[in-house]
């Protein structure tokens, strides 16, 4: 069709045309608070980031002194500590960190011993939990086949890892974690998901995962609105699995346009 054949609707057309061209490019109009290149934008903090050492700006949960920032209910912590080396005593129950955090980064490594018989869920079954409630999973899932959505890596019963990178019995996993905090409106309801974005032996497996509540077994996770900050939790699921060098640091709210 050609706009001498439109006649008179040809210039009207070709203004939409152009219109609907020009705010497709631009977007929607925002209050951008920096311009491009602002000299006057503030410098990112200065964190030093050693090799085989935490960030100056993380806060070390497991470190080479002692356990002090961990806790069994309100006691110090059951769990085995040696030459850095923390692990599971099976039956003592989860430990939780003494402080509490909402966004934040989390450093994690964890082993299962090389002689562990591992079946399923059975054997080689740890989590770490975010403010008490949500789980990422940790599974001998090295030769060890479970349900998708509770092998290692897994946000538990909801999203498997995206690949299986797990290294074998005796050998060291680490996982590098973001989680966001869920955000409530007055009424409890959801105002913004947890999300969590997962690296795990440097392979990512999680991908801005938004959650759907809070971890349950064989349930539907819903959530359940609590406060802003909890502490984080190692689960005893009565295996023997051995940590070391965790840290956090604390994250700023999610931004958005600056
Ligand atoms: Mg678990």
């Amino acid at each position: 069709m050609t706009l001498t054949r439109l006649g008179c609707a040809g210039p009207a057309l070709l203004l939409i045309i152009t219109l609907a061209v020009l705010v497709g490019v631009a977007g929607p109009q925002i209050d951008f608070a920096w311009k491009v290149h602002d000299p006057e934008r503030p410098q990112p903090a200065v964190v030093t980031a050693a090799q085989d050492a935490p960030p100056s700006d993380a806060e070390v949960l497991l470190g080479t002194t002692d356990l002090s920032a961990w806790r069994s209910g309100d006691e110090a912590t059951k769990w085995s500590f040696d030459n850095s080396i923390m692990t599971i005593v099976p039956g003592s129950g989860a430990i939780h960190s003494r402080a509490e955090y909402g966004d934040c980064q989390l450093h994690l490594e964890w082993m299962i011993p090389a002689d562990r018989e591992v079946g399923g869920q059975s054997g080689g079954n740890s989590g770490v939990f975010f403010m008490d409630r949500y789980e990422v999973q940790i599974l001998q899932s090295h030769d060890n086949t479970s349900y998708a959505d509770g092998g290692a890596g897994a946000v538990y019963g909801q999203y498997p890892a995206l690949v299986n990178p797990c290294r074998p019995a005796g050998r060291w996993n680490v996982y590098d974690i973001v989680f966001r905090a869920p955000t409530f409106d007055k009424d409890g309801s959801v105002l913004q998901p947890a999300v969590v974005t997962a690296f795990f032996n440097g392979v990512l497996v999680q991908d801005n995962a938004e959650l759907l509540g809070t971890t349950v077994h064989q349930r539907r996770a819903q959530y359940t609105a609590h406060a802003a900050t909890g502490p984080l939790q190692l689960q005893d699921h009565g295996d023997p699995i051995n940590f070391r060098n965790i840290w956090v640091r604390r994250l700023p709210a999610r931004r958005g346009p600056e």
